[in-house]
């Protein structure tokens, strides 16, 4: 939903639970919890144990938690100031549930953009982050839903997204890549286009190395 004043400045844009997640049911609890049940006693765990006795139940609570997004309302400003430089956000933490394991990845975030008209709360760029970290998901796909929510969003100029995580599903399985971090990133107009603009968000966000 759009709210309009007049000039078509529009300084709300409500980010609601379905959105980019259309073909996605709500999370059902109590099928959850079966289901958990089903899976535990499957991977050979003795629920009538006192520590087990209650895990289906937690589990579903817990997964319902990690993919149940917030709606939100991606509250924005009229750029008076006409500010015409980078605003970049870093560092954002996430969690994120893979989509092929249902084991957690988490890094942060770092999000910028080219402001044109309007310019955004910096919190609401963390809140758009976790909005879609909150579902089955590969990093790729992440990053990329991100970006281009703030630009149809908030049509900036431009807009960069890096994502920098460790996945569990790997770093659990193989001492080797213990650690290992997966860099993704996803940039749009101005940002993507202009070496200078894109040189310049890429050093603010991929300088340090670890
Ligand atoms: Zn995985």
């Amino acid at each position: 939903m759009e709210l309009s004043s007049g000039n078509g400045y529009r300084p709300h844009t409500e980010i609601t639970r379905r959105e980019g997640h259309s073909k996605q049911q709500l999370v059902d609890l109590e099928g959850a919890e079966r289901a958990a049940r089903g899976l535990l006693l499957a991977l050979g765990a003795d629920l009538d144990s006192p520590g087990l006795r209650d895990t289906p139940r937690r589990m579903a609570a817990a997964y319902g938690d990690m993919l149940t997004p917030e709606p939100f309302s991606l509250t924005s400003f009229p750029n008076d100031e006409g500010y015409d430089e980078l605003v970049v956000v870093r560092d954002i933490p996430f969690q994120s549930l893979c989509m092929h394991h249902l084991l957690p990845f988490h890094g942060v975030a770092h999000v910028g953009y080219l402001p044109a008209e309007r310019i955004v709360g910096l919190s609401k760029l963390a809140r758009v982050v976790e909005f879609f970290a909150r579902n089955l998901q590969l990093q790729e796909r992440l990053t990329t839903e991100i970006a281009e929510c703030l630009q149809t969003r908030l049509e900036p100029k431009g807009v960069g997204v890096v994502l920098e995580a460790e996945h569990l599903c790997m770093s659990l399985r193989g001492a080797e890549v213990n650690g290992a971090r997966t860099v993704t990133s996803a940039l749009e107009g101005i940002v993507r286009d202009d070496p200078r603009t894109r040189e310049e968000f890429l050093s603010l966000t991929l300088r340090r190395s670890r």
